[in-house]
């Protein structure tokens, strides 16, 4: 029987309510030696998913908190044990302090993610529910979140499931005319099969192309400002985050290091840095600012490239276009459109690249920088429900499923024997398994859980 666990499931800040979770076998007895409910009632007495009002006790009797309480029984518990909930004020304090009080009671202090770790080996949730939890949790975007809390709902899995069951009556089809030859079961023709496993294959390829779309989702897209120094890189970070984050002076080589700032763009999350520009320095330091603007440029997936408008192009504007990897898209933001221009139109027409013209100081012509970058995002979906796969555990074993799928397909086709056949059937079972985590492998298990806080 697994142990009593409880944790602050509220993190460490002061706030105004804190919350102490507990689960396991023992945690209503636990708790109960802990609460004095104001209205006298045991806490073993006391209704399901109803807030008691009464005082947190020490096990020295000291009185803790005022603070709400309330149980909810397993199996219909979150974790599917039994839980008590403590809403006291949320004062670090008076939380360590309930937390040790309760460890005194034989309650231990839960792992990280454990809370949600009983809820999956409960059978509360399925694994992608899992995924989604931390997904919600560390969501940047509402579209984000909106997809996080869609998942959490079941949308993966409920894409999964009829494939995953098709599959299975197609094993079991086989196995009951071997096992069971007097039974009128009808023969086992793979031909039957054909178009059923064309339609499972189609449903996942609908869900893995939703993966980039859902990558970007989550991550963002890493997004280099680069540019030979002082053309104003630094500025138009502030101007497109609203607020001062990078350090702007006249001395060119001022960002000697790399900084990174979100913004949303048309709904889609940009980790933009503003890089140290690239030109030949003596400075070590300078240098090794140089050498990150290089490996942020080799990760961008989108680059701004900044030109100062006012001056004419210079070999540094050359070379720092040249560490652009092939097929990185680029934007061209031409600075300092206050000041009389230098740079022509056909100057910038020869180099290839989509350009506007800005003044990073003003604002001016930012609108027309975020519409030339929204043309080259993917398509954001404004409101997703859970139908973008974000994680990229799951695309994988999709992937798999689905190389399964298209061997079957062409075994069919082969008219190969039936258990060829049904390994690759098998194969795509197990693959649609591991990402719901109905097929459990320890190895993932413990890695997905080991990204989550404690007291989640
Ligand atoms: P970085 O080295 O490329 O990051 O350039 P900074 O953002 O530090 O800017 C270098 C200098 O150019 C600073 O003095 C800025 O005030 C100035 N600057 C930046 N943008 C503009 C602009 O749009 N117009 C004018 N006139 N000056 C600008």
């Amino acid at each position: 029987m697994p142990d009593t666990i409880a944790a602050i499931a509220t993190g460490g800040n002061v706030s105004a309510i804190g919350i102490i979770r507990i689960s396991g076998f023992d945690a209503i007895a636990a708790a109960d030696k802990a609460f004095r409910a104001a209205a006298g009632i045991k806490l073993m007495d006391a209704e399901n998913r109803r807030m008691y009002c009464g005082r947190l006790i020490s096990a020295e009797g000291a009185v803790l908190d005022f603070c709400m309480c309330m149980i909810s029984r397993g199996p219909y518990s979150y974790t599917g044990e039994d839980t008590v909930e403590f809403h006291c004020h949320g004062s670090p304090v008076v939380l360590s302090e309930a937390l040790r009080t309760l460890f005194l009671h034989g309650v231990r202090q839960a792992k990280a993610g454990e809370f949600t770790k009983r809820a999956f080996l409960n059978g509360r949730i399925d694994l992608t529910q899992a995924e989604a939890v931390i997904d919600l949790i560390e969501a940047e975007t509402p579209a984000a979140a909106q997809n996080a809390a869609g998942q959490l709902y079941g949308a993966v899995s409920a894409g999964l499931e009829s494939v995953y069951s098709e599959l299975l009556n197609i094993m079991a089809h086989f196995h009951a005319v071997i096992d069971y030859p007097d039974e009128d079961i009808d023969d086992f023709e793979m031909q039957n099969y054909h178009s059923l496993l064309w339609s499972a294959k189609n449903e996942l390829s609908g869900m893995l192309s939703t993966h980039e779309r859902g990558r970007v989702l989550r991550n963002g897209i890493p997004t280099a400002i680069i540019g030979r120094p002082n053309t104003g890189k630094s500025s138009l970070l502030n101007a497109l985050v609203g607020y001062e984050r990078a350090i702007v002076t006249e001395t060119p080589g001022t960002t000697r290091d790399t900084i990174e700032e979100k913004i949303l763009i048309g709904g889609v999350l940009l980790r933009v840095i503003d890089t140290a520009g690239i030109r030949k320095t003596e400075d070590v330091t300078e240098s090794l600012g140089v050498a990150r603007t290089y490996d942020a440029v080799s990760r961008a997936e989108l680059v701004v490239f900044v030109f100062d408008g006012s001056e004419p192009l210079r070999d540094e504007d050359f070379s720092a276009l040249k560490a652009i990897p092939q097929g990185v898209p680029i934007i061209a933001a031409v600075n300092k459109s206050d000041l009389p221009q230098v740079l022509e139109h056909n100057e910038l027409a020869e180099l290839g690249v989509n350009y506007c013209r800005i003044c990073a100081l003003t604002g001016e012509g930012l609108d027309t920088l975020e519409s030339e970058i929204k043309k080259i995002l993917p398509d954001s979906v404004a409101s997703p429900s859970g139908e973008l796969i974000t994680n990229a555990r799951q695309a994988e074993a999709i992937s798999k499923a689905l190389d399964s799928l298209g061997q079957a397909i062409d075994a069919i086709a082969a008219s190969v024997t039936p258990d060829a056949l049904l390994t690759d059937i098998e194969s795509a079972i197990t693959a649609i398994g591991e990402v719901t985590g109905k097929v459990m492998r320890d190895d993932i298990v413990s890695r997905i859980f080991e990204r989550f806080c404690v007291g989640k």
